[in-house]
């Protein structure tokens, strides 16, 4: 009997989880100027770079982070509504270079699941998906703020798009732009790609344990076409 050539084997199903600010949507440079704003408009310091490097957390998880109990969680709700609606009001953002090509790609290949895993949770997170990438992505496949407890850079949110995917994790692939959620995906035991989109450098993703870092999604795209 002949050894198993590699094109013997059969195409495997896989999974691909979207973080969505800062991977598939230029919505980063809007959120850390808001966060600022509205921050400082509460006697609070939160410049826009720490944003950056806190990126990933639940708004609510930043607000408590920041406050450090000196205002209560109604208080806390109401900046993070006016925080949202300044956001809003600075206009939809536009997706991310490359985003839409590569999910096309994803797509075709017929065999492989498209999540959402975000921090989020605008209630209007699916219909802005799928006025940017149309067709791409489903309401199950999706997790948000709303459906967890524990936020990145906790694992609970990839955990709970893995265990939904009902593949196993050596299928499940992570692609994520900031430190926090690396270090979520990693502790999920994920394969983590790792899209620097932002101003951190690169060594900052590599620290949280990214399995590769790109410059872009283009770049992501060549290489799993080469894979
Ligand atoms: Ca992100």
């Amino acid at each position: 009997m002949r050894p198993i050539q590699t094109n013997d084997l059969v195409t495997v199903e896989q999974a691909f989880f979207f973080d969505m600010d800062g991977t598939l949507f230029d919505s980063m440079p809007n959120h850390a100027r808001a966060w600022e704003t509205v921050a400082a408009r509460h006697g609070l310091n939160f410049p826009q770079l720490t944003c950056y490097q806190q990126e990933g957390r639940t708004g609510m998880d930043i607000l408590r982070q920041l406050c450090q109990g000196k205002k209560d969680d109604a208080e806390l709700w109401q900046i993070y509504e006016e925080k949202s609606r300044m956001f809003h009001d600075m206009g939809e953002p536009d997706p991310i270079k490359g985003a839409d090509r590569l999910l096309t790609y994803l797509q075709q290949r017929g065999d492989t699941q498209i999540w959402i895993v975000t921090g989020s949770a605008q209630q209007s997170l699916f219909d802005r998906l799928d006025l940017a990438f149309p067709g791409i992505f489903t309401r199950q496949r999706m997790i948000t703020a709303l459906d967890i407890e524990k936020g990145k850079p906790a694992p609970d949110p990839y955990l709970a798009a893995w265990q939904k995917s009902g593949l196993s994790k050596e299928q499940c692939f992570v692609v994520e732009n900031a430190p926090l959620g690396v270090r979520s995906a990693k502790a999920a035991g994920l394969i983590t790609y790792a899209v620097n989109t932002g101003p951190l450098p690169d060594k900052d993703l590599l620290r949280e344990g990214a399995d590769h870092v790109f410059r872009g999604m283009n770049e992501l795209l060549l290489f799993l076409q080469s894979h």
